[in-house]
């Protein structure tokens, strides 16, 4: 038995059945504070992990969205669950490159994770909420953030919950699942607030479906292998579809305009992605077959281009970001 499955099972006998919600906020906040689960030796892969061309894409669009917006010197970036800080490290490079010279905000509640940010972004501020980012421009961006928030089930309009039964944890109850995350959207609602106040533009990135429907998608990986939720509670990741139709509802909510949802592949291709791969290519020969590998994975439709899928919210007296008119 792992020890968080040791604290929920006497925090089941002692309160009763806990949500779903309950239950994957427990697992996650503790398997992030006790693990960088990144990479082929972690538990699961992402896009900033694959190649510099990820974060230099995002870096790109958001450098050109703060020139057309005027430059504002006070504007930050921000990042949201920065993992081990390479997509800030590779975005922050195109921006300082054009010439934006201003701070870095990172939200993330891991301090294992915290400690690796360190090592990729020199003097970076970091937060544990996103109510605590501070009231600037904002250039935001969340990469696969919003999948690890926890989220609500119901079954006939019955709130799903966790029980313990014999030596180990099960459902309370089964059926067609609905899935809403009050988590998700109060983020969402937070850093739309502060775009329209402030200003800004903020990318979202992550798996997920372009309309609300019913279906379970909770799921967890370990080992880059699918394994069963409730299986090893704190010991692998658990995360959860993004509805960004419900996503873009809170973020109108919030005060902020929402662009059409892309996928991840045809929003890198619009933005070039091939070009700098190609320019990479010739600047790097012996690299030049990884750099196509990596260009596949992150665009191809059976790899990550297709489940993936990018959304852009932005103040609005700000532009918004480039491949989504
Ligand atoms: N964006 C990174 C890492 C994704 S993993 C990448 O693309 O590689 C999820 C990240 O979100 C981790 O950094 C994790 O510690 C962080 N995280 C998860 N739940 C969080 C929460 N509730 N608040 C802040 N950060 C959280």
């Amino acid at each position: 038995m792992t020890p968080l499955e040791r604290a929920l099972r006497d925090r089941i006998q002692a309160e009763g059945p806990i949500s779903v919600e309950a239950f994957m906020e427990a697992c996650n906040a503790f398997y992030y504070a006790t693990r960088d689960p990144l990479g082929a030796r972690g538990d699961f892969t992402t896009a900033p992990e694959v190649s510099q061309m990820f974060g230099e894409m995002i870096g790109a669009a958001l450098a050109d969205c703060w020139r057309r917006a005027g430059s504002p010197v006070d504007a930050s970036y921000v990042e949201l669950g920065p993992g081990r800080g390479t997509l800030a490290a590779d975005a922050l490079r195109m921006l300082r490159a054009a010439g934006f010279r201003g701070e870095v905000h990172l939200v993330e509640t891991s301090p294992v994770l915290r400690d690796r940010q360190k090592e990729a972004v020199s003097g970076a501020h970091w937060h544990d909420s996103v109510d605590d980012l501070p009231a600037r421009p904002l250039l935001l961006v969340a990469n696969e953030f919003f999948d690890a928030l926890p989220i609500r089930q119901h079954v006939d309009g019955i709130e799903r919950r966790v029980i313990g039964v014999g030596g180990g944890l099960a459902f309370d109850r089964d059926g067609e699942i609905v899935e809403t995350s009050p988590a998700r959207d109060g983020a969402v609602r937070s850093i739309a607030t502060c775009l329209s106040v402030k200003g800004g533009v903020a990318l979202i990135v992550d798996y997920g479906h372009a309309r609300s429907a019913p279906g379970e998608t909770l799921q967890a990986m370990r080992a880059h292998r699918y394994a069963p939720v409730l299986a090893e509670p704190g010991e692998q990741d658990l995360t959860a579809h993004v509805d960004f139709e419900a996503l873009a509802a809170a973020a109108r909510e919030g005060g902020a305009h929402v662009t059409p949802l892309l996928t991840q592949g045809e929003w890198l291709i619009r933005l070039g992605i091939e070009a700098r791969a190609q320019a990479l290519s010739r600047a790097n020969p012996e690299c030049a077959a990884g750099i196509e590998t990596a260009l596949n994975r992150l665009t191809a439709p059976d790899q990550m281009g297709h489940l993936f899928k990018v959304v852009a919210l932005h103040s609005p007296d700000w532009p918004a970001p480039a491949g989504f008119a």
